[in-house]
């Protein structure tokens, strides 16, 4: 008896299985496998997971899915880093080949995508991987996810691309977010699997690039801050600031500087970029500011090599007349340097 598709779902060519010998078998391929993922849907069984790299993050994705009672199937390369797991329940596999051999669900999270190629573009592996799907969990470029993808797609297997937007300790709790972009069926047909990981991992789109582009647009406002907080430590300790003292303050002014973020990309979304009655703050009074803190950091023999960098960008727009634009006019001169 056939079972009636879940709501939204529909025969997708191409989605879980390979472009086929003949359009007969394709389409035959193609049923199986719709009818598969609704019996799963159905019955709420478990798809079998292999987690690929048990490093720090990847033994974190593993735990939350044991937690949640998927069977999940473990290798690492130097095997000793998976071992922890069996005692939580997983299955150790003692190759790569014998993991992605056990799974329908093959999640990987190496230190590069050139990692994830040495481990998956090997002929033995490539020849299993049919009708699997990838969930490539490491960090890498846009373009890297894109050729991930078309690899995947020319071995039968679906991909989507995540990027991870946690440290480990917050992988499978509420607040683990991680972004992931491809086949939104894909995405949604494995919900639970997905929610186990955190609850806010959340499909921002169709194209797999998108998750490593939102990742490394987050890791610049990231680094903006590190960095940042990095030479306020340096003004601090040459000044005799006590650090405590600049963690309260910093505690107390970080709202102020989250509206400026926010208000900034606002501004930029609508292009809105000379002062206004709305303008919190323009290039002028940021720029005078700035010299200020160049002239401590030269004083007390602080790196300004990342401030510098700052201070070319306030020069292009000053030098095209920008010195009373609302802050956000100095989006506009992110390009490279003439
Ligand atoms: P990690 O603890 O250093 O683990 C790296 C993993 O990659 C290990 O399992 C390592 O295997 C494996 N590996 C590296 N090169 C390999 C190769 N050529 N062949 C097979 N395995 C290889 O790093 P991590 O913190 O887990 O990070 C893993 C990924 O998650 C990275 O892409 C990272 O950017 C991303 N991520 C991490 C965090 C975080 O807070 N840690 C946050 C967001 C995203 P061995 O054990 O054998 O060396």
């Amino acid at each position: 008896m056939l079972l009636p598709l879940p709501p939204g779902d529909h025969l997708r060519p191409g989605s879980y299985c390979a472009p086929p010998i003949s359009p007969y078998f394709h389409d035959v391929a193609t049923r199986v496998a719709s009818w598969r993922r609704q019996l799963i849907w159905r019955v709420g069984m478990k798809r079998s997971i292999a987690v690929v790299g048990t490093g720090r993050m990847g033994s974190a994705l593993a735990r939350a899915l044991l937690a949640e009672g998927h069977p999940t199937t473990v290798w690492n390369r130097t095997k000793e880093k998976a071992e922890p797991l069996a005692l939580l329940g997983a299955t150790i596999a003692p190759s790569v080949l014998e993991a992605v051999t056990a799974a329908e669900i093959i999640i990987v999270n190496v230190s590069d995508y050139a990692a994830t190629a040495a481990i998956l573009r090997d002929d033995a592996v490539a020849a299993v991987i049919r009708g699997t799907l990838i969930v490539d969990l490491t960090s890498g470029t846009p373009q890297g996810a894109r050729e991930a993808a078309e690899w995947c797609a020319g071995r039968g297997a679906s991909y989507l691309d995540g990027a991870i937007m946690a440290t480990p300790d917050f992988i499978g709790t509420d607040a683990g977010t991680i972004v992931v972009s491809g086949q939104v069926e894909a995405f949604q047909d494995n919900a639970a699997v997905f929610r186990a990981l955190g609850g806010n991992v959340q499909h921002v789109g169709q194209d797999p690039g998108r998750a490593n582009a939102l990742d490394s647009a987050l890791l610049a406002l990231m680094w903006g801050a590190l960095f940042g907080a990095l030479h306020a430590i340096a003004v601090s300790q040459t000044e005799g600031i006590e650090l405590g003292e600049l963690g309260r303050q910093w505690t107390a002014t970080a709202p102020v500087v989250d509206g400026l973020v926010a208000d900034l990309i606002k501004r930029a979304n609508a292009g809105r970029f000379a002062s206004d009655e709305e303008t919190l703050s323009s290039i002028s009074v940021h720029y005078g500011a700035f010299q200020h803190l160049l002239e401590l950091m030269d004083a007390r023999g602080i790196d300004r090599s990342v401030v510098d960098g700052y201070g070319s960008i306030f020069q292009r727009a000053i030098a095209a007349g920008q010195l009373r634009g609302d802050f956000a006019a100095l989006s506009q001169f992110l390009g490279k340097a003439a």
